[in-house]
């Protein structure tokens, strides 16, 4: 008889616990958690193992924190409790997030999508607690879960516009819950609502031409987003809810209609609606990850590069009016004058950073990274704090007469997304695989790991990008011998340097790649990156070149005062910032000073992203 060893032993006695437990909490007792056919070439690191530290970001984190905390949990659960019959105390919270007599698409949109948002809230709530161990954080989630479960019936969507939409994001909070948050039910939960919605989704994913060629009540009827749906399925089915979370993936890849021909290099983006279609390339690539099909990687990859190049401001941001378009027509620049309606902020920019977090890991490239810096400090990191009564910054303003302004609607889309990506800014900053650790964004933050056997940790220091350095010390139980990589922006100029306590590292750092440092680490070792950041000029689009915006390496520089300014190519490339570390920049012309600014330092004033040279 072969001997058992003492591993063998206590992974089986592991796994029968493991299995006892799920048996008692759910009815998913046999629900084994599937593993990719891929491994990505950097993993990211737990929620836990980052922190940032003092900087916008964090204010950022921790105001949406305390705010979702705040959030009143019959108000939250009103919606699905009508439709259930049960007793609904609370007021309603209003905006899209009620059943409303007025609901009257698209002239009035009161009571959109009736608790669309809450499994949004729920995730934002849940990766805050594994980021902060916040208690209160978890007891909330998982109060949450337990009032949502006595409401779940089919009757919720008897005549509801958007079923595919709701389910995605309650299916993403449960999921959350249960990974992030440790709740028994979630899953469990989450089967019951699968069960609910089922009968009002369609048979496969459906474009809106599709949609619209169906018979519907109303135009919001062909809204709906079933060809976002895999990701989170891919995800319950990885977490362990159940093997008909894949069967139900597979059934809503849109492959026809948008992952084949974007993996052939065709450009089918254009007439779509931005965000959906961006966040619907997160499904491919959860499809590449689980069936490691070569083609939703193409499909990803392609559909993210025709985004960056011919749908993209100066800032990252994209899809005017929510709407891609066609290359070399033109109307990127148009609708600097047509419309206010610029970038859909907190969505699009948690669409964006999943999809270069997963573009990232998989690739190596370091140049997603840079994608996903010009996001976060030209967009999301200056969208106003959602207020008290559910109003929500939504749209950024690239007009030539733009300010910041909020959304006429209370709690739309953004009030979801934006707790999910302040909480994920964090997992962004750092990835790693066998050899070492990847910085990726440079903000204020510390990121503890076991490397080699040692506890590690690393905490960076810096004001990036308002001052162009940063600084990276290590501290470790014991030395060890590792790499770290720091991504050198595919923007830096010829006198971006690196050093290691005070002496420069020599090599080939090249811009738009990692740079890898590799030596024994001790504690106390200190890192110090100097970025030579140049100032540049970026049209448009081809059709008018010489509408351009001025960046400073990632940040794009918005003019404030005199909109009519006449500034010269010349001018604008010698800007000078006000004094080191400022968020203003000064442009001297003939006749006056231009002061331009970052996105997040405007408030109410006028500003202009693009100028006529
Ligand atoms: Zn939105």
């Amino acid at each position: 008889m072969k001997k058992t060893s003492r591993r063998t032993f206590l992974k089986a006695s592991a796994a029968a616990a493991g299995s006892a437990l799920i048996a008692h909490s759910t009815r998913l007792s046999h629900a084994a958690v599937a593993k990719d056919a891929i491994i990505p070439k950097l993993s990211q690191f737990e929620y836990s193992e980052v922190q940032l530290l003092d900087g916008p970001a964090l204010e950022q984190f921790n105001t949406n924190h305390a705010f979702y905390l705040a959030l009143d949990d019959d108000k939250l659960l009103k919606p699905f409790r009508q439709r259930a019959g049960l007793p609904a105390p609370g007021e309603d919270m209003g905006g899209w997030y009620n059943f409303s007599d007025q609901f009257d698409p698209p002239k009035n949109m009161t009571g959109y999508i009736p608790g669309h948002t809450f499994g949004q809230y729920l995730s934002g709530l849940a990766r805050a607690y594994a980021i902060t161990g916040s208690k209160p954080t978890q007891e909330k989630v998982q109060r949450l879960v337990r009032e949502f479960a006595p409401t779940i019936t089919g009757k919720f969507y008897v005549d509801y516009p958007l079923p595919a939409y709701t389910f995605d994001k309650t299916n993403c909070g449960l999921i959350d819950a249960h990974q992030f948050a440790a709740d028994p039910q979630a899953l469990a939960v989450l089967n019951h609502a699968t069960d609910a919605v089922l009968p009002f989704l369609p048979e496969k994913a459906l474009t809106r031409p599709e949609q619209e060629a169906r018979p519907h009540k109303n135009i919001s009827f062909t809204w709906d987003e079933t060809y976002t749906l895999p990701e989170n399925l891919y995800l319950a089915y990885k977490r362990g809810a159940g093997d008909r979370y894949q069967q139900l993936a597979t059934r809503f890849l849109q492959n026809k209609e948008y992952f084949d021909p974007l993996a052939e290099g065709k450009n089918v983006l254009p007439g779509e609606h931005a965000y959906s279609h961006v966040n619907a390339l997160c499904s491919a690539f959860q499809a590449y990850l689980i069936t490691g099909d070569e083609k939703y990687l193409r499909a990803a990859r392609n559909g993210f590069d025709f985004v960056r190049t011919t749908q993209s401001f100066a800032t990252g941001g994209w899809g005017p009016d929510e709407t891609f378009r066609a290359p070399g027509s033109g109307e990127m620049g148009e609708s600097l004058t047509k419309t206010h309606a610029s970038f859909e902020t907190p969505c699009g920019a948690y669409g964006h950073f999943k999809v270069t977090r997963y573009l990232l890991r998989v690739t190596g490239d370091s140049r997603y990274g840079d994608s996903m810096e010009r996001v976060l400090y030209n967009t999301i990191l200056g969208a106003k704090p959602i207020l008290e009564d559910g109003t929500t910054f939504y749209y950024s303003d690239y007009n030539n007469n733009a300010s910041k302004f909020f959304h006429q609607d209370k709690w739309p889309c953004c009030s979801g997304t934006f707790p999910q990506i302040t909480a994920d800014y964090g997992i962004s900053s750092y990835f790693r695989d066998p050899s070492g650790v990847y910085v990726n964004l440079y903000l204020p933050s510390r990121v503890t790991w076991t490397q080699n056997g040692a506890r590690t940790s690393l905490t960076q220091t810096t004001s990036y990008p308002e001052t162009p350095e940063t600084s990276l010390e290590l501290t470790l139980d014991r030395p060890a011998s590792f790499v770290v990589a720091l991504r050198i922006p595919a923007w830096a100029g010829p006198k971006t340097t690196v050093a290691v306590n005070g002496t420069r590292v020599t090599g080939d750092l090249k811009p738009g790649a990692f740079f890898p440092v590799e030596r024994n680490w001790k504690s106390g070792d200190r890192i110090e990156v100097t970025f030579d950041m140049p100032a540049t000029l970026e049209a448009i689009d081809p059709q008018h070149p010489n509408t351009v915006a001025l960046l400073n390496g990632p940040l794009a520089l918005f003019a404030t005062g005199d909109l009519s300014a006449k500034m010269t190519k010349a001018q604008l490339l010698a800007a000078r910032q006000a004094v080191r570390g400022s968020s203003d920049w000064i442009v001297e012309t003939e006749a006056e000073k231009v002061t331009m600014k970052t996105f997040p330092a405007i408030k109410d004033e006028k500003y202009r992203l693009y100028h006529e040279v």
